[in-house]
């Protein structure tokens, strides 16, 4: 399946209630061969209203740790766990995670990421499981460097705040800009190794 038809299928997706509310499903947007693949929860209001991901002040926060660690927004893959906005911007229930998840696995699958950054509680609880990582609280484990052996190569996981849990703490922010900035020099690397 190609991306396209992908996101798609995603636009006319009625598969959870979270359809009845949409004004836009919000698939995911960027550079399918980049290898760097990174996830949110769930699309906002913003998000809603365009079909893009990360383009409400959360996103611009985004860009800005994006452009430090020298990662150019159009050459990754963003996306999110749940491709519709949940009312009042609650967290995706269970529920909706797993009938949603299947478009994040063809992603996944797609992309065939070397490096996954997860963004918030919920990408970090999916991906976790997924690959079958100690699971413990993100603010335990954000800006850690984890590596699992997938079917063909090894990828590199990093679980990160949601960049909303900077916008109006600013000790919070000072945490995750230390974060990225910790892991510059890897994902450079990620990023060399795959021009
Ligand atoms: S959230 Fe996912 S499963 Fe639910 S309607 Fe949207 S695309 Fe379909």
């Amino acid at each position: 399946m190609r991306i396209e038809e992908l996101e798609k299928e995603i636009h006319l997706c009625k598969r959870c209630g979270l359809y009845k509310n949409r004004k836009n499903a919000v698939p995911g947007e960027g550079n399918i061969f980049s290898r760097i693949i990174l996830i949110g929860e769930a699309p906002g209001y913003h998000e809603d209203l365009q079909g893009r991901p990360f383009v409400g002040a959360a996103g611009k926060f985004l860009d800005e740790l994006l452009r430090i660690v020298g990662i150019k927004r159009e050459n990754v893959y963003i996306t999110n766990v749940v491709k519709c906005r949940p009312p009042n911007n609650r967290e995706p229930t269970d529920q909706e995670i797993k009938l949603c998840s299947k478009f994040l696995e063809k992603q996944i699958t797609l992309i065939k990421p070397k490096l996954i950054i997860t963004l918030g509680n919920v990408a970090k609880n999916y991906i976790f499981k997924k690959f079958k990582l100690k699971n413990e609280p993100i603010s335990k484990i954000h800006g850690k460097v984890y590596k699992v052996v997938s079917i063909d190569s090894v990828i590199t996981i990093i679980p990160m705040y949601h960049p909303a849990a900077g916008l109006y703490d600013p000790k919070r922010k000072d945490v995750i800009l230390k974060d990225w900035l910790n892991v510059r020099d890897i994902i450079k690397s990620i990023i060399e190794e795959n021009v």
